[in-house]
């Protein structure tokens, strides 16, 4: 059995704690490795080394620094099809699916290789008489990365790009269930010019959490999981006086206008539903057709699609559609879920409890499930299922289908497919969600945009990557500065405007 450390000032380190969590095959069901779970002692001592190591960092040249950027990207470039087995190894995801995972974490290291330019502060001359004012961003010191289990590779790279090419250094706490990627990544930096101890991956559960958010050097933490997780970490980061944004789970809606190109619609929503097992937090996990007839064609049209998706291991390449979920107990919450939309009175479509995969018996597998006449009090539409399934909510107007979306707890993303330009205006301006497509089921903004929901769906202030990280990670410093040739002495005891 493989022992997973950590990764501490630039080696391998075994954990001390003793504690040990299983990571698991989803594929196979099989146990693969076991991944040491930090201590407090361990947590603080990889702080008190990163907070040496920033020092020399921060003062590094940022054209230097975005110099590791540029051959960390060339490196993850190169190990493209290793970091892709790696998450789907660990995660069960296909290879396919995999490649975009790591593509597109690869694609923020793009924009920190221009960080020097996101970096610039502001400037005045003549601000009063001999008088200057000028900004600067720093980076905040030593900062905090945690995050979840379903995109091992793309995760970590939103939070490690900007945090290290802005100056600070990271402890980044992957999820227990998927942590070879990290520390993988890690050795690339390294091997990119990264000097030691300025990125540890430290491996852990709730203790190793709780002792970050605990730690005084840590002046920032970015967490990205579940909703009840990020507001926990939020509520104890921001009352222990560190920067945080913690971004939580998802229930996000398409809506499928009568005038919709359906085959596209159909296209997309089971793209969107069941890709990667529904384990994306910009999954659609609710259709919303307006009008009965559009509902009943749209089912039409979703259900031959169905039926053609194979589900499987990510080794089985172009034959399998989906994998696997994450763990077993995942595995069944997701079956007790559907049967919970059975008992309370939901129309079972497509069930997918009863998956039997020949040679992967052990495997974590939840077929395609699709329910009709969802209603917003059953559980299958209040729960982030993070699983295969899809809800079908029918409404009878425009207005109905977005007051839906408005009222729902959580605001990650939405999508409408509709052929009409003043409703989908109407929409984008509308409805109260972070990230917002148009005939485009998954609304993920590129990199040089920026990531982050709305409502249940984050808390605390500014998006994952592009712009907004490196506010996020910096802090403003700003100089007034006076020279005095031609200025007449005599002190001011007044505030008072600048002549
Ligand atoms: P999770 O909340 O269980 O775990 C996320 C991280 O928090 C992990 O590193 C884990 O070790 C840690 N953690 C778990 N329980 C903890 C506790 N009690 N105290 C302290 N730390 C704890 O999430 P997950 O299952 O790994 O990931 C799936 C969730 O993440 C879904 O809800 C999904 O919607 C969400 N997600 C959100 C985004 C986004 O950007 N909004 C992106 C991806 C995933």
């Amino acid at each position: 059995m493989t022992d997973i450390g950590h990764w501490i000032n630039g080696k391998l380190v075994p954990g001390t704690s003793g504690r040990f969590t299983e990571v698991f095959n989803p594929a196979t069901g099989e146990v693969q490795a076991r991944v040491a779970l930090a201590t407090v002692a361990e947590l603080n001592a990889a702080v008190a080394d990163a907070a040496k190591a920033q020092i020399k960092w921060a003062a590094t040249n940022p054209q230097r620094r975005a110099r590791v950027m540029m051959a960390f990207g060339a490196l993850i470039n190169a190990n493209m099809e290793k970091l892709a087995e790696m998450v789907s190894r660990e995660h069960g995801k296909t290879i396919p699916d995999a490649r975009g995972d790591v593509q597109r974490g690869l694609e923020v290291i793009e924009v920190c290789m221009g960080a020097p330019a996101l970096l610039k502060g502001e400037a005045t001359d003549n601000a009063g008489p001999g008088i200057d004012i000028y900004s600067m961003r720093q980076a905040l010191g030593v900062v905090a990365g945690i995050t979840p289990f379903n995109f091992p590779a793309m995760i970590p790279l939103w939070k490690m790009g900007p945090a290290l090419s802005s100056g600070n250094a990271m402890i980044l706490k992957p999820s227990e269930r998927t942590p070879s990627t990290s520390i993988f990544l890690a050795q690339l930096l390294q091997e990119a010019g990264l000097p030691d101890g300025v990125l540890q991956v430290v491996n852990g559960d709730k203790e190793t959490v709780d002792a970050i958010l605990d730690n005084d050097t840590i002046q920032a933490v970015g967490f990205v999981g579940s909703t009840p997780i990020a507001q926990y970490i939020y509520g104890r980061a921001a009352a222990n006086g560190k920067r945080a944004q913690c971004f939580g789970g998802a229930k996000n809606h398409m809506i499928i206008m009568p005038d919709a190109d359906l085959d596209k619609a159909a296209d997309a929503l089971v793209g969107a539903g069941y890709g990667a097992a529904g384990e994306r937090c910009m999954a659609i996990s609710v259709a919303v057709p307006v009008g009965e007839k559009t509902a009943d064609r749209l089912i039409e049209k979703l259900l031959p699609r169905i039926e053609k998706l194979k589900v499987g291991p990510y080794t089985a390449g172009d034959d399998v559609d989906f994998g696997p979920v994450i763990t077993a107990a995942s595995r069944d919450r997701i079956k007790g879920l559907i049967n919970s939309g059975v008992d309370q009175g939901a129309k079972l479509v497509v069930d997918g409890r009863n998956i039997n995969i020949q040679g992967y018996e052990n495997g974590f597998y939840v077929g395609p499930t699709l329910f009709d006449d969802v209603t917003t009090d059953m559980d299958i539409y209040k729960q982030e299922i993070f699983g295969p399934v899809l809800s079908v909510v029918r409404k009878g107007t425009y207005e109905e289908a977005l007051n839906l979306v408005i009222d729902n707890e959580y605001g990650n993303g939405t999508a409408i497919f509709t052929a009409d330009g003043d409703t989908a205006r109407d929409f984008a301006s509308r409805v109260n969600v972070g990230m917002v497509g148009i005939n485009f089921p998954i609304p993920v903004p590129l990199s040089y945009y920026t990531f982050g929901g709305w409502k249940k769906s984050a808390f605390g202030d500014l998006n994952q990557y592009g712009p907004d990280a490196f506010r996020f990670y910096t802090k403003t410093k700003t100089v007034t500065a006076r020279w005095f040739s031609g200025i007449k002495d005599g002190a001011a005891l007044n505030f008072k405007a600048l002549d």
